[in-house]
């Protein structure tokens, strides 16, 4: 077995528990807002094929490795970065004790490898030491909100990457993750204000959409909302023209 790392904690004994930050407050939806998530929802699902395929079945553990991978990253680089870390650890109990530059080699095609294989690194210390054991699995037996803010405690942890755990990993729950895409569409479509940035902004998209809804619902709404910001409301030059948005949406030929 490799020598503890000198500046780790002991990963043996569970670090004792802070005290839990509370969920961020999101104003109710409008009735105005929530009706027209729910019509923005029909279009885009009747035009992407709701409902839509899981891209991933991964276990909670390896999901949070993959999205923290993929912060400002394309899919294919972090995919592939992903498969080459995996690859070299097969047992990520095996990349806790890891130099950290034999992570960073293997995630070499993400964005920021030197900053993204230490956080993964010590993120992935944490849960040992908080869970005694590198497993996310007992998340599945939580409420949503109290299972994203128990990651969420974790340094390096936002609402994007809690919410991705929760949803895109086995686990399936009702969570919705905003990535970039989904955040400039929903702002363009007026769900969100100008000044609402991504971490924020997961609250208020939340509480427009029914509270009942199903895991799948939700991850159709993200996915929906980002193939539409990869499709159609490009960064640059959104193709308002050929938008089945474009006539309750008040940036359609100005953004
Ligand atoms: S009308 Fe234009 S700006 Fe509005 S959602 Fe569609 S593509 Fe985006």
């Amino acid at each position: 077995m490799s020598a503890p790392h000198p500046q780790s904690p002991s990963l043996d004994q569970p670090r004792p528990r802070r005290a839990r930050p509370k969920a961020p407050a999101a104003a109710p939806a409008s009735p105005e807002l929530k009706a027209k998530a729910l019509e923005i929802h029909k279009r885009l699902c009747a035009v992407y094929d709701c409902p839509i395929p899981y891209f991933h079945s991964l276990d909670p553990v390896s999901e949070l490795v993959s999205s923290l991978l993929s912060h400002r990253t394309k899919n294919a680089d972090s995919g592939r970065a992903f498969k080459a870390l995996h690859a070299r650890f097969p047992d990520w109990e095996d990349m806790l004790e890891a130099p950290v530059a034999e992570i960073e080699a293997a995630i070499h095609g993400v964005r920021w490898p030197e900053l993204k294989a230490p956080r993964i690194q010590e993120i992935l210390r944490e849960v040992k030491v908080r869970r005694g054991e590198l497993s996310l699995d007992f998340l599945g037996e939580m409420p949503v909100e109290e299972a994203r803010l128990w990651l969420q405690e974790i340094s390096g942890v936002g609402p994007k990457t809690s919410a991705a755990v929760l949803s895109f990993s086995v686990l399936r729950m009702p969570a919705l993750p905003v990535d970039s895409h989904h955040h400039r569409v929903a702002q363009r479509l007026g769900l969100i204000g100008p000044s609402i940035d991504v971490g924020p902004s997961h609250p208020i998209l939340r509480a427009q959409l029914p509270a009942d809804w199903s895991a799948q619902k939700l991850y159709d709404n993200h996915e929906i909302l980002m193939l539409h910001g990869q499709k159609v409301c490009f960064h640059r030059r959104p193709a308002c023209a050929r938008c089945t948005l474009n006539d309750i949406c008040p940036s359609a030929f100005e953004a």
